[in-house]
């Protein structure tokens, strides 16, 4: 493949079961020509999110990638041609560009880095500035409603996610509870982010370590998993508690939906409360979220942790490590450095 070209990864088959790079063709086109009205933009940074698992396989909240189009992913890019009066060359900017090198694009659906602290990564802005922080933060204190001195609990807690709602739930006061795959993921929870009690759901007994670890139930839950977990956590609340349906990882590449949970009836016993919510929802509220985000991470309150690959050859591999815990942080791909000094 050369360098000159468009190198682009289109979806071509819809994944059964787990992702597999057979799934995606790469594809060489010639690098476009922006029309009056467009830019060109270099693509630089890719994220990988558990819910485009979900954009291969079937209209949700967004419609399906249709067979044959690159695979549609939010990056990071850097205009380097512009017939856009709103844009000029070296400017980052941040958007669904996809799987590929380059895009002409009339500026439609960017998201504003302007809306960021100024000369921001790339990195941060596609984890704690980006998706993950923002559902994060209004997934425990808007959905959530979590008050000081409750118990909180977060699944996939060594996540992108996970990891920040955690540490936002300390900042707040409260006691901490996470579930990870693994030891290493645990002990970092611990040691490093300062969580009251880790489980490791690879090899631990969930619903024991539960009784164990929150002795007199739990206040809020904020799930990222699904299955087992919301089941022994639901089994365990307290009067009035919030269950925050962020994700359920655990289900996605599930063929056929799963039964629901057992114990939901306890939701009745103790009045509580199970509400899902998109981010994409609170859009209108994203400079509060990173504004208090950002102050939490320059105060040292907040750690921010990614897990970087290299090269666009390597997307179809990256995107399978989600859902194989091999990702410690937020997943990224660098595919290229900015070909221009950045101008924003
Ligand atoms: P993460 O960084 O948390 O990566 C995914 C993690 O999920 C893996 O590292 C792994 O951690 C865990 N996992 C994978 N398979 C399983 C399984 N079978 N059982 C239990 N855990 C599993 O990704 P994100 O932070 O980007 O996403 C976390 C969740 O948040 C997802 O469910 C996602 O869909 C959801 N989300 C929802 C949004 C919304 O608007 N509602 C917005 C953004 C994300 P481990 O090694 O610990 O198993």
């Amino acid at each position: 493949m050369s360098n000159d070209v468009n190198r682009q990864w289109l979806l071509v088959r819809r994944p059964e079961g787990n992702i597999r790079p057979e799934d995606f063709r790469l594809t060489e086109a010639p690098i476009p020509t922006p029309e009056q009205g467009q830019v060109l933009v270099r693509n630089l940074w890719l994220s990988f999110d558990p819910t485009q698992r979900g954009w291969m396989t079937r209209d949700t909240y967004v419609p399906m990638i249709p067979l044959g189009d690159v695979m549609r992913a939010a990056s990071v890019g850097q205009v380097i041609q512009s017939k856009h009066s709103s844009y000029k060359p070296g400017e980052f900017v941040q958007g669904a560009f996809g799987w590929q090198d380059y895009i002409a694009t009339d500026g439609t659906g960017f998201i504003p880095m302007r809306n960021l602290p100024p000369g921001v990564p790339p990195n941060l802005a596609l984890s704690l500035f980006g998706i993950t922080g923002p559902t994060a933060y209004f997934g425990v204190l808007d959905v959530g409603q979590l008050k000081a001195g409750e118990t909180f609990v977060v699944s996939g807690a060594a996540g992108a996610t996970g990891s920040v709602a955690g540490q936002i739930a300390k900042i707040k006061g409260c006691r901490v509870i996470g579930t990870a795959g693994g030891k290493t993921k645990c002990d970092w929870l611990k040691n490093e982010l300062g969580f009251d009690g880790v489980i490791d759901y690879h090899s631990e007994d969930v619903g024991a370590q539960l009784s164990a670890l929150c002795p007199d139930g739990i206040d809020v839950f904020f799930d990222n998993v699904g299955g087992v977990v919301l089941n022994e956590v639901l089994a365990r609340l307290r009067l009035k508690a919030r269950i925050v349906l962020c994700g359920a990882i655990s289900r996605y590449s599930d063929a056929t939906p799963a039964s629901g949970p057992a114990h939901y009836f306890n939701l009745v016993v103790t009045r509580s409360r199970m509400e899902g919510f998109i981010i994409l929802d609170y859009a209108a509220r994203f400079p509060e979220a990173i504004s208090a985000l950002a102050g939490w991470l320059k105060e040292g309150k907040l750690k921010q942790k990614e897990d970087v690959a290299i090269g666009l050859e390597n997307a179809p591999n990256t995107i399978g490590r989600l859902f194989t815990g091999q990702n410690f942080g937020k997943q990224l791909l660098k595919i290229a450095d900015p070909p221009l000094e950045r101008v924003n």
